[in-house]
């Protein structure tokens, strides 16, 4: 079901229907962002998965293009399983803030449970970036305050068909 590819000791991607995918029609909503997802707890593929179809389903949303998926070693607390991180890019009508409280939702439906910092998750939803908009609020920041700098990220989007 997923093309395996091993990058490093640690690292490997994985292709599959949905994760490595590229639509071919222009979108007729108004911003384009790009989401990292990542999960480390229970079958993380299959809620990348889920998330894909609840993501089809949504009005407000149009899914252009998603990342192979990497799976890669935790930072901060190492004592938890190995994450599966991607990139999603949409297409949305939605403003920053009302879609981070949409993201939210989302997590929550996929049952996150909030502990401590870098704690094993079951959904992580990021905003990396949302179109070219800067946005540095005490609930915000865009794009995302530690892109540049984590693996997770920089893998997939680079990774992300041309
Ligand atoms: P975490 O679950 O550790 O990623 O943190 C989630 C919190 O980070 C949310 O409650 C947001 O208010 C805040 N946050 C700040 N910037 C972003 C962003 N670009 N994407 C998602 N959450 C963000």
């Amino acid at each position: 079901m997923y093309l395996k590819r091993r990058l490093g000791k640690s690292l490997t991607t994985l292709r599959g229907l949905h994760f490595g995918y590229k639509k071919k029609r222009k979108s007729s909503h108004r911003y384009k962002v790009t989401v990292g997802i990542g999960g480390n707890i229970g079958d993380v593929k299959r809620r990348f998965e889920h998330l894909f179809n609840c993501l089809k389903k949504e009005k407000r949303v149009e899914l252009l293009q998603t990342s192979l998926i990497l799976k890669n070693p935790p930072f901060g607390f190492a004592n938890q399983d190995d994450f599966f991180n991607s990139i999603i890019v949409l297409q949305i009508s939605m403003q920053p803030m009302q879609f981070l409280g949409y993201l939210m939702r989302l997590e929550k439906r996929f049952a996150r449970k909030r502990s401590f910092a870098n704690a094993p998750r079951t959904l992580d939803l990021d905003i990396i970036f949302f179109d070219k908009r800067v946005v540095k609020s005490e609930k915000l920041t865009i794009p995302h305050a530690s892109w540049s700098s984590r693996e997770s990220v920089l893998i997939p989007l680079s990774e992300l068909k041309q």
